[in-house]
C-alpha cells in the first residue's frame, strides 16, 4: 500500500533513516484518490475507520446528501456539557494537469530535501494528518481535558460544499457536536511567519443581462445591445482597476481586504450580420466583510440603470453573511489559540481569506471559526501543479496542534456554558 518508506525516488538525504510513522500515514493518505470530479470518498471512509479504530475513539458517519457521508470522530471531554472544539477537514481535492507535475500526483513522492509531493498536500490532508496524530500523541500521553474535541472529515469542500458542510451545518447532528469554537485550514506562508484568516470574502456571481434593438449588421441600428454591454463592462473593470490600485498602493493591504471582479463568461450573437436582440456578460466577484454589501449592490444597479434601458441581471451566488471571528485579547478563544503560538516563537499574519472555504458556512452559523494551516516557510501551491510540503514542516505542525489542543480544551467555561 505505501511505497518503501524512502519514496519511489529514492528518498536522498533521509536514506536510511527510518521515517516517522505520521509521515507514512500522511503520505498514504495523499494516495486516496479523493480527486473531483469522481472523488474516492469510500476510500477516504475506508481510511477514516481504520484511523478511529486506532485512536480507540468512536466515529459517526452521518449522510448528507446521497453518496456525500460527513464523518465524527470523537474524543469525549471530563466535562461534556460545555462546548466542544471542532477541527474541522475535508477530504477532497481538485484535479490534476499531471503533464505539469515532476511526480505522479497520487504517488506521494518524496524527495531528497525531504519535499512530499502531491495533490493535498497543502490542501488540506497535511492538516486532516495533522489533527490525527496530535490527538493519537495526546491520547498516548495520557491527557485529558474538560472540553470535547470532534474531528469533521467534509465531502466536497472543492466544489463549494453544498453537498457537504452547508448541508451538514444544517442538520441536527451538527446541532449535537454543540461546537464553540472551530479550525479549520489556512494557507501556507513563504516567510518564517504563519497566516491565520479569522474571516472570508464574500463571493458574489453575478450574469448582467443587456436587451437591444435588432437588426441588420450593415446599418447603424439605435440603442444595440452591444453598446451597453460596452457601458457595463467599463463599469465593472474600471471599478476592477481602482481596487487592483488600491492593493499595490497600500502597504498592509492584501488580497482579501480589497474588492476582486473578474468577468468571466460572455454570450450572445447568432451571426455575423444580424445585431442581436440580446448579448450577456457574467463577473466573478469576492467583496470583503468591510464592504456594506447593500451599498454594493445599489452600485451595481446605478450601472445598470447607467448603461441603458432594460439591464437586469442575476445572481448564480450571492453569499452575505459577513461575520468575522474575533482577534481581540479578550475573546477566551482567540487568546488561548494566539497565546499558545506565542509561546511557540510563532508570528502570526492576521487576514482575510481572499478565496472561500467551508469556514464561511461555519461563522454564518455564528460560530468562531479560525482558518489556519501551518505551513511557513512554504510557497502557496494550493490547487497548482507541484503542491508539496516539506516533512520537517509537516512534523513540526503536529507539534503546533498538540499544544493547542492542550489550550484550546482547556479553556475555562464561559458565561452560560454551564
Ligand atoms: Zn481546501
Amino acid at each position: 500500500m505505501l511505497p518503501d518508506q524512502d519514496g519511489p525516488s529514492g528518498g536522498g538525504g533521509t536514506q536510511g533513516v527510518k521515517e516517522d510513522p505520521a509521515v507514512s500515514l500522511f503520505r498514504e493518505y495523499l494516495q486516496l484518490k479523493t480527486v473531483h470530479p469522481e472523488p474516492d470518498y469510500d476510500a477516504a471512509l475506508k481510511f477514516l475507520t481504520r484511523i478511529s479504530e486506532e485512536l480507540g475513539l468512536p466515529m459517526k458517519k452521518i449522510e448528507v446528501c446521497p453518496g456525500r457521508v460527513v464523518t465524527i470522530i470523537t474524543w469525549t471531554g471530563t466535562n461534556p456539557a460545555v462546548k466542544s472544539v471542532l477541527l474541522n477537514s475535508h477530504t477532497d481535492v481538485v484535479p490534476v494537469y499531471q503533464e505539469h507535475w515532476k511526480y505522479d500526483a497520487f504517488a506521494a513522492v518524496k524527495d531528497a530535501e525531504g519535499n512530499i509531493y502531491g495533490r493535498g498536500s497543502q490542501d488540506m490532508k497535511s492538516v486532516t494528518i495533522q489533527y490525527i496524530e496530535a490527538i493519537r500523541r495526546l491520547k498516548a500521553a495520557g491527557k485529558r481535558f474538560p472540553r470535547t474535541i470532534h474531528l469533521s472529515f467534509v465531502p466536497d469542500e472543492e466544489v463549494g460544499g453544498h453537498k457537504g458542510m452547508e448541508t451538514f451545518i444544517n442538520h441536527p447532528e451538527f446541532q449535537k457536536l454543540n461546537v464553540g469554537f472551530a479550525l479549520d485550514e489556512g494557507l501556507a506562508n513563504p516567510t518564517e511567519a504563519f497566516t491565520v484568516f479569522y474571516g472570508e470574502r464574500n463571493p458574489w456571481w453575478i450574469t448582467i443581462r443587456c436587451p437591444g434593438s435588432p437588426g441588420h449588421g450593415s446599418r447603424f441600428v439605435e440603442n444595440t445591445a452591444a453598446e451597453k454591454l460596452r457601458r457595463i463592462i467599463n463599469s465593472f473593470l474600471d471599478f476592477r482597476a481602482s481596487e487592483k490600485q488600491r492593493l499595490d498602493t497600500s502597504e498592509c493591504f492584501t488580497l482579501g481586504d480589497v474588492t476582486t471582479v473578474n468577468m468571466t463568461m460572455v454570450n450572445g450573437g447568432v451571426a455575423y450580420n444580424v445585431i442581436p436582440a440580446e448579448m450577456d456578460v457574467s463577473f466573478d466577484m469576492r467583496i470583503p466583510p468591510t464592504v456594506n454589501l447593500q451599498e454594493f449592490e445599489e452600485q451595481i444597479k446605478a450601472w445598470c440603470a447607467e448603461a441603458g434601458e432594460g439591464i437586469t441581471y442575476k445572481f448564480a451566488q450571492k453569499f452575505m453573511h459577513q461575520n468575522t471571528t474575533s482577534t481581540e485579547d479578550s475573546d477566551p478563544w482567540w487568546n488561548a489559540f494566539s497565546s499558545t503560538c506565542k509561546a511557540m516563537n510563532m508570528t502570526l499574519q492576521k487576514e482575510i481569506f481572499p478565496a472561500a472555504t467551508d469556514s464561511r458556512f461555519i461563522r454564518a452559523a455564528g460560530l468562531p471559526a479560525i482558518g489556519f494551516s501551518p505551513m511557513n516557510c512554504t510557497p502557496i501551491l494550493l490547487h497548482d501543479h507541484n503542491e508539496f510540503l516539506n516533512e520537517g514542516v509537516f512534523l513540526r505542525g503536529i507539534t503546533v496542534y498538540e499544544r493547542l489542543l492542550l489550550t484550546l480544551a482547556s479553556v475555562a467555561p464561559q458565561k452560560g456554558e454551564e
